[in-house]
Formats: C-alpha cells, structure tokens, sequence
C-alpha cells in the first residue's frame, strides 16, 4: 500500500478518535459531573449528542460529511480492488 494512503487513513483514524474524546467529555459533564446542562448536539441541536448520532443521524452532518465519507471508502475500495485484479 502507498505511503500516502496510509497517512490519510492514520489521520482518518486520528480525527475520528478526537471526535469520540470530545464527544465522551461531554457525555461525561453532563451525565455524570451536571456541569453540562445542555445535551443536545452542538451542531443540529435536535438531538442528544451521542456517538450514534454524530457517526451516522446528525442531519447537518448528512448533508456533506456523510457523504464524502461514503465516497472516500468507495475510492479506496475502488483502488484495493483494482491494485488485487490488476486494472489499471
Ligand atoms: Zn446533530
């Protein structure tokens, strides 16, 4: 595999790690220090903001993040499946 996808896949990884650490700090201050008084999602605020809902419900999200998601694991699936059969 080329150096430079697995750079983008480590930051990937890294960005969807923070994401899951802020989002449990939150859960924790609201749930569990009542510091946090306001549960619902920072972005859509129609929702309580819970792992489920930012990976894959957010509607804000939907609009553009989802989708280039979506598409970026197509292309690599594009490129695996072709590098294996040997299209070019
Ligand atoms: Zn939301």
């Amino acid at each position: 595999m080329p150096a430079i996808i697995i750079i983008i896949v480590v930051i990937i990884i890294i960005i969807i790690i923070i994401i899951i650490i802020i989002i449990i700090i939150k859960c924790y201050a609201t749930k569990i220090l009542n510091t946090e008084t306001d549960s619902k999602c920072r972005l859509c605020q129609q929702f309580d903001e819970t792992i489920e809902h930012i990976i894959s419900t957010c509607p804000i999200l939907a609009k553009e993040k989802y989708i280039k998601r979506h598409d970026r694991v197509c292309a690599q699936l594009h490129f695996n499946i072709c590098k294996e059969t040997g299209v070019q």
